[in-house]
């Protein structure tokens, strides 16, 4: 048996999903004509409650967009040192919006407002970068699909309309973060500028991403999405993906973040693994005993056929999916129980 918990993008389209695809009506959406596409615009702005909406084809775009049009060059944006925008995205902060990032020691990827509020920069100070955009993320990517608390994000939107600084939502796992959390995705469009959302993750689809925002930075988001290549002609059957991934997938993420949970269990059981972060969705990141030796592990459970990474510095991570199957799930289970 072969089981992938590498990450939670590795999953291929259901067989509803495809079906949706093959039968999505299409047109070109570099001229806004893919009916599909638009469909799917409206329908995420308004259940964000915001005015408008764009698909990409991937979140690194998404983010990238919004810190464009949130940012001029030379200033600064504020996030915590786990983010995605900082580690993952190429550089593309510096890159394409020449914007420089003032980094946080948060709580597993996750910043408070009193952080913030001593990492801005007094504006007539103006030996210093400007402070323009604070950017979050929810659920953490490598804080291990950790949650904000959602008065916390509250505090820092106060905090952002004081100084007038723009606020961002790298989204790309928000629809986790939904599923555990009382707040409604309204709630989130009231208090974020804008918010990015990824299909492609524990939603199951193959490509895609949404930024939402008012009509305004949408508009400007269309011109920095063409700039940066993202125009895409009969993108109607990625976003019929998205609709029915909306409509479909998204109930089934809470059968992810009870796998995660049995998983960090078992591990925590373990006479070989030394601790588990908490799992609040459907990451677990967990370290082995000072005398295991990590590459050792994660090629004696590829021989098993379980596949996971490493992140260094000592941190695994299995990540949980709708691909990843019950009679997969019991394997694994058996397998870390017969570890010791
Ligand atoms: C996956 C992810 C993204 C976007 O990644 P792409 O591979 O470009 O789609 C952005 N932010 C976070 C937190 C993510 O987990």
């Amino acid at each position: 048996m072969e089981v992938n918990l590498i990450s939670d993008t590795v999953t291929k389209p259901s067989k509803g999903m495809l079906e949706a695809m093959f039968s999505a009506v299409v047109g070109d959406d570099v001229f806004k004509e893919d009916p599909s596409v638009n469909a799917l615009e409206e329908e995420v702005a308004s259940l964000f409650g915001k005015e408008a909406a764009l698909f990409f084809p991937s979140g690194t775009m998404t983010n990238q967009t919004a810190i464009k049009i949130h940012t001029q060059p030379g200033q600064q944006l504020i996030c915590d040192n786990y983010s995605h925008i900082f580690h993952y995205e190429g550089g593309g902060v510096s890159f394409n919006s020449g914007v420089s990032c003032r980094l946080l020691q948060g709580n597993r990827g996750r910043i408070s407002a009193e952080l913030i509020g001593e990492a801005i920069n007094t504006p007539d100070f103006y030996h210093s970068p400007k402070t323009a955009l604070v950017s979050l993320e929810n659920t953490t990517n490598m804080g291990g699909g950790a949650v904000y608390d959602f008065v916390e994000i509250k505090k820092i939107k106060a905090l952002c309309d004081q100084h007038q600084l723009a606020l961002h939502l790298d989204g790309a796992r928000l629809w986790n973060a939904l599923e555990v959390t009382s707040e409604s995705p309204t709630d989130y469009g009231t208090l974020f500028d804008t918010i990015s959302l990824c299909f492609s993750k524990g939603l199951g689809c193959p490509v895609g991403s949404v930024l939402v925002g008012s009509k305004e930075a949408i508009e400007e988001a269309l011109r920095i999405r063409k700039v940066f290549g993202g125009g895409m002609r009969q993108a109607g059957y990625l976003a019929a993906a998205a609709t029915y991934a909306l409509h479909h997938h998204r109930a089934d993420l809470k059968e992810d973040h009870n796998k995660a949970k049995a998983l960090s269990d078992a591990l925590e059981a373990s006479t070989i693994v030394q601790s588990v972060a908490p799992v609040e969705t459907n990451i677990v990141i967990f370290s082995l005993n000072p005398d295991q030796n990590e590459s050792e592990f994660i090629y004696k459970m590829k021989q098993k056929g379980i596949l996971f990474i490493s992140l260094g510095k000592g941190k695994l991570r299995m990540v949980t999916h709708r691909d990843y199957t019950d009679a997969q799930h019991d394997y694994v289970l058996t397998t870390l129980t017969q570890l010791n």
